[in-house]
């Protein structure tokens, strides 16, 4: 009568969650200013006040306007939107044919999956990594594959990603800047893994006749939140690239559930894809991106990030931490502080930082043994009074 893996999934709340609810039940008993709750990627900076004069001009028109339906992937002027405000920063010539809207990132990886995948076909994804790649793999009936990322820099490991690539291999994913490391992936770094996918293409070609590439396929909400990084255009390095691409954190709103699909549509092959991803939303089920907020998109779609607070609190939560003696990779982009744990189990270090109310995540959630994720997308007193539980936690150790 019902189905034990959705039953689950949806038992098993994910880790992230069950210390976020853990963090308010704590907050209740000895106050919120006591907690120090690290756990969730929720942008703690507001969205931009021409998202409110979006909405508020588009609640003036007719409301068959606003809140219709909109064509499954997209009104046509959000996709062209989208697409000229790539063309300026990235020097391409897209347009509305190469863009997908979606319901988030979440929406844009599953709709990638399915469109890429076939049951029993391989994805690599690049540990540690963002959990719910897992799940939206293993719904598109593909398994996944888990690649370590080099363990110094949290770059990709480009050789232990061509050891892995099998016959089987649809897919890889990258997450760059990068939940839960805050690594940037550099041109070289990417270079060198698309030439890694270039010679498996060939030599599978050679050997198989297999007219189906890898796909690259690039998640990336966290494109704007970076410092100072570059952050390559992937397509730019290799042709079969796919790009997944939300609001969530760039305009802050993860609530909203907006986002697209990048199909670069140059060849019968990737315009398949596009045809697989629209297959795929309707499979799914999502219809069309909600009306309202791909009218925020049009409006907005070239209004900077603001990570001034962000890079604050990454300046404020990095000096601290090291002069504690704490070693962690230097953040280069999102909000994300990946610290190593003063033990080897990551978990048993998370409790005893609980007992300091300090809540980080631990590693095991992301597929590695030995850190954790210390989100700073939260105010900057959060920060401010953690540091006393921080060094305390670090002096038990014997820091
Ligand atoms: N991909 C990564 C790496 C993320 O960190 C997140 C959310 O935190 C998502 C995808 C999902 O984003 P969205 O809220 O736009 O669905």
């Amino acid at each position: 009568m019902i189905n034990d893996t959705m039953y689950a999934r949806g038992a098993e709340s994910s880790v992230i969650r069950e210390i976020f609810t853990y963090a308010n039940e704590r907050k209740a008993q000895i106050g919120a200013e006591n907690v120090f709750d690290f756990s969730l990627g929720n942008p703690s900076v507001p969205a931009p006040d021409e998202v409110r004069q979006s909405i508020e001009r588009s609640l003036k028109l007719p409301p068959e306007q606003v809140h219709g339906y909109t064509p499954a992937p997209g009104a046509p002027e959000v996709r062209t939107a989208v697409a000229e405000s790539l063309n300026r920063r990235f020097g391409t010539n897209y347009t509305m044919a190469d863009v997908f809207m979606t319901v988030g990132a979440a929406a844009s990886v599953s709709c990638t999956l399915g469109a890429v995948t076939c049951p029993g076909d391989e994805v690599i994804v690049i540990a540690p990594y963002f959990p719910e790649y897992r799940v939206w793999i293993e719904t598109a009936g593909a398994v996944c594959i888990e690649v370590l990322a080099d363990q110094e820099t949290f770059q990709v490991d480009p050789e232990a990603v061509a050891t892995a690539i099998t016959d089987r291999t649809a897919a890889v994913i990258i997450d760059s800047p990068n939940n839960p490391t805050g690594a940037v992936y550099t041109r070289e770094n990417l270079e060198k893994l698309a030439d890694v996918l270039e010679r498996a293409n060939a030599e599978r070609e050679v050997r198989l006749g297999h007219p189906q590439p890898i796909v690259l396929i690039s998640d990336e909400p966290y494109r704007e939140i970076t410092y100072g990084a570059e952050v390559p255009w992937v397509p730019s390095l290799y042709e079969h690239t796919v790009v997944c691409y939300s609001y969530s954190k760039s305009l802050s709103l993860p609530g909203e559930r907006v986002g697209w699909v990048l199909v670069p549509q140059v060849s019968e092959g990737a315009r398949r894809v596009m045809t697989a991803v629209a297959g795929t939303a309707r499979s799914l089920g999502f219809v069309c991106a909600p009306s309202l907020f791909q009218r925020v998109v049009m409006d907005c779609v070239d209004v900077p990030s603001d990570v001034a607070a962000y890079a604050r609190n990454r300046d404020l939560l990095t000096q601290a931490l090291s002069q504690m003696g704490y070693t962690y990779v230097e953040p280069g982009g999102a909000f994300y502080l990946w610290v190593r744990a003063l033990e080897p189990d990551a978990e048993a270090f998370c409790e005893r930082a609980r007992a300091y109310e300090l809540l980080p995540v631990p590693s095991n959630s992301f597929g590695v043994e030995g850190w954790v994720r210390v989100g700073y997308c939260v105010a900057p007193e959060v920060i401010e009074r953690s540091l006393p539980a921080w060094k305390r936690l670090a002096e038990d150790y014997g820091l």
